[in-house]
């Protein structure tokens, strides 16, 4: 599939300010670097402990945060690939629409004093979408395209239980006819019964409309079971991406590993032992030079502490990146395929 986003050396960084006049005395870095594509119609999953950047980084994508440095291209209608970050403010807004945004709770992303109808309406209207009747009409379908009644859009979202409410936010993002949704940790507030349900839906919805889905999470069986292709974040970089199969099956980096030794995989589990990591992940306004992962990684070289990799082509594969000294990579970076 044609790629729909294209993310080259994004940074985030933070001022961190000190003493009375407030001088920048340093900078949190939680995106640092950061260079991905997205395809199409596909899930890419970010996983990472939390404060690896991965929510930074998606509020990036839809300009919730303006990154500090960086470029992002989008595929427009006519098939162009732009910078969305140097557009006016008028090619803004029509980009905007096309990339949505699910957080993580559905209970602070409903304003409690507007009934499901209000909630819905106001981004239909902004964004001039048909006639009342009609808008009328698209919520009625949206709702129902999330398996909800048509009459639940007269009330208020304390009447609803947390997976509705989910449901109700997926479809207001879905409600301006979004290609990319960015979805952060769309399940990890939901009672783990609920969590399939929601995941289906997700699933279903994505084939009957085309969505492209960057999915963030910390639970690894989750992304695994919604992402084609997966990348891994430490410290504000991507240090691993692959395929769901390959990364799962296959991981490369020493960081990789250690995460997924602690999610079952009934194939492999008899062979896996837990790795436990050592210490505890840095402060992102002080990296460690050379590899960020050194600190804490068993296979640390000499070379280690000094030279920071690159994430490169894993020698053999078609499409897994790492970024590690010790993986035996060829000198192709990561690029549009
Ligand atoms: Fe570990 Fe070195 Fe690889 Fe970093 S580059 S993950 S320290 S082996």
């Amino acid at each position: 599939n044609e790629i729909i986003l294209d993310i080259k050396n994004m940074k985030k960084y933070y001022p961190v300010y000190k003493g009375l006049f407030k001088k920048v005395e340093n900078h949190v870095k939680a995106v640092d670097d950061v260079s991905l594509f997205v395809r199409r119609g596909e899930t890419l999953g970010l996983v990472g402990e939390s404060g690896c950047g991965k929510t930074t980084l998606g509020k990036c994508i839809v300009r919730l945060q303006s990154p500090t440095s960086g470029e992002m291209r989008y595929r427009f209608d006519n098939g162009d690939m732009r910078d969305i970050l140097t557009l006016d403010k008028q090619e803004s807004f029509s980009v905007h629409k096309k990339i949505q945004i699910v957080f993580q709770d559905p209970y602070s992303s409903l304003n409690p004093v507007k009934t499901i109808y209000d909630s819905f309406e106001e981004p239909l209207r902004i964004h001039g979408m048909g006639s009342k009747a009609q808008r009328k009409e698209i919520i009625v379908q949206l709702l129902e395209s999330v398996n909800l009644r048509a009459d639940y859009m007269y009330r208020y979202p304390h009447e609803f239980s947390g997976g509705q409410r989910q449901r109700i936010c997926i479809a207001r993002a879905l409600c301006i006819r979004p290609e990319l949704m960015v979805c952060d940790e769309p399940v990890s507030a939901l009672d783990v019964s609920i969590q399939a349900q929601v995941l289906n839906l997700m699933k279903d919805l994505q084939q009957q409309m085309n969505l492209t889905y960057i999915f963030i999470a910390h639970d690894l069986s989750v992304v695994e079971y919604m992402s084609d292709r997966i990348a891994v974040m430490y410290l504000g970089q991507v240090v691993e991406l692959a395929s769901s199969d390959s990364l799962y099956y296959s991981p490369r980096h020493p960081y990789t590993e250690a995460l997924l030794s602690a999610v079952p995989i009934p194939e492999l589990d008899k062979k896996k032992e837990r790795i436990v990591l050592k210490g505890d992940v840095p402060s992102p306004i002080d990296p460690p030079q050379g590899c960020r992962f050194h600190p804490r990684c068993e296979k640390c070289q000499a070379i280690c502490r000094v030279e920071a990799p690159v994430l490169r082509r894993v020698a053999g594969t078609e499409d897994h990146f790492v970024a590690c000294h010790l993986v035996d990579t060829l000198p192709i970076e990561l690029t549009l395929q």
